[in-house]
């Protein structure tokens, strides 16, 4: 039998981490995993991108690596979302290409779709119209290993594809409230305001005005849908992984779903002087269920609170 090596880019991160732990529970004897992080080999660096590619001669490449982060974030670095992110992307495929790697599913995001854009989007209305100006560099650059990924089909014949996931969350995270996402930066803060007990005149602060609209997805749900892909999916067209639209939910809602969790008995308060970023931008999994009908989601509280009790559990080596 022959073997497929699979190497993670970004094995260290939330994705990765929920892809190892996945992988470890179900193992096969014709793959062998190898999960890998930034201090294994510097992306953005062509030599040491070939160099990690020699050392480990992958077959099949699950490529998660990427410079990543929250709306503040993004909207105040977006010059170096952009380039990172190009030269991360490029180092990658054109490194597996050059050393024959058969297939590579690249991880793109919902949040790179178009802003004014008819509702649910599907995955070939990526190039129509402009990204939401707050993350603009992180968004072209995702785009671009769509455009790669054709051609590296059209000229080479590869099977170079990628998927779209929603937001994602889970254990291993980066709760850092400025550079982090939304629910690990509200899951942090919540932490600081509890850490001595709960009383009924704290505040639970929540950027915004908590009305945006979001689908989530935890990551152990988004780790085997990825599995799937690598192992099943055979087109170059991107898939949408992602909850249903009817599990779509608010920033409110979440802040409440976490403030349980915690067992918060205060008061959350709504900060609208703070930007909300995009209204909504619900994606459709039509393309996904057509294939996977019955793959059932984590319910979202349940996924909150195995997040919030990862997170009291691991405080002191979690990314904060
Ligand atoms: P994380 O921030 O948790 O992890 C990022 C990973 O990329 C880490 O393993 C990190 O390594 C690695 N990395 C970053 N820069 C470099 C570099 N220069 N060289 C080598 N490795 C590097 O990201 P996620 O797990 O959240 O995201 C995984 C993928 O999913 C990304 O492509 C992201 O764009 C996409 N995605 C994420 C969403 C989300 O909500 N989180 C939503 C939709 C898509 P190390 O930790 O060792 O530094």
């Amino acid at each position: 039998m022959s073997e497929k090596v699979i190497l993670v880019t970004g094995g260290t991160g939330l994705v990765g981490k929920a892809i190892e732990k996945i992988v470890e529970s179900e193992k096969r004897p014709d793959e062998k995993w190898i999960f890998v992080g930034s201090k294994d080999a510097n992306l953005c660096d062509k030599e040491s991108t070939i160099a990690l590619f020699n050392e480990h001669k992958p077959t099949h490449v699950i490529h998660l690596a990427a410079m990543v982060g929250g709306l503040f974030h993004n909207m105040s670095h977006n010059l170096d979302f952009l380039r990172n992110n190009i030269m991360i992307n490029d180092n990658v495929l054109q490194t597996a290409h050059q050393t024959n790697v058969v297939k590579v599913v690249s991880c793109l995001s919902t949040c790179i779709f178009p802003d004014k854009i008819e509702y649910p989007i599907y995955e070939n209305q990526m190039h129509q119209g402009p990204p939401h100006p707050s993350n603009y560099g992180y968004s072209y650059a995702k785009r671009l290993i769509d455009i790669a990924n054709h051609g590296y089909h059209d000229q080479y014949g590869r099977m170079y594809t990628s998927v779209i996931p929603c937001n994602v969350f889970g254990p291993h995270d980066n709760f850092n409230m400025e550079s982090g996402h939304v629910i690990p930066g509200l899951i942090h803060r919540l932490y600081d305001v509890v850490k001595d007990g709960s009383t009924e005149d704290q505040v639970f602060t929540v950027l915004g005005t908590g009305q945006p609209l979001r689908q989530f997805i935890y990551s152990p749900d988004l780790a085997k849908l990825i599995i799937w892909v690598l192992r099943n999916y055979n087109s170059v067209e991107p898939i949408t992984l992602s909850v249903d639209e009817t599990q779509e939910v608010t920033i409110g809602h979440v802040a409440e779903t976490i403030a349980k969790a915690f067992n918060f008995r205060g008061k959350i308060v709504f900060d609208t002087s703070a930007a909300d970023g995009q209204y909504k931008k619900t994606a459709t999994n039509k393309k996904l269920r057509s294939h996977l009908p019955d793959f059932e989601f984590t319910p979202f509280e349940d996924a909150i609170k195995e997040t919030v009790t990862w997170y009291q559990e691991n405080y002191h080596h979690a990314r904060n």
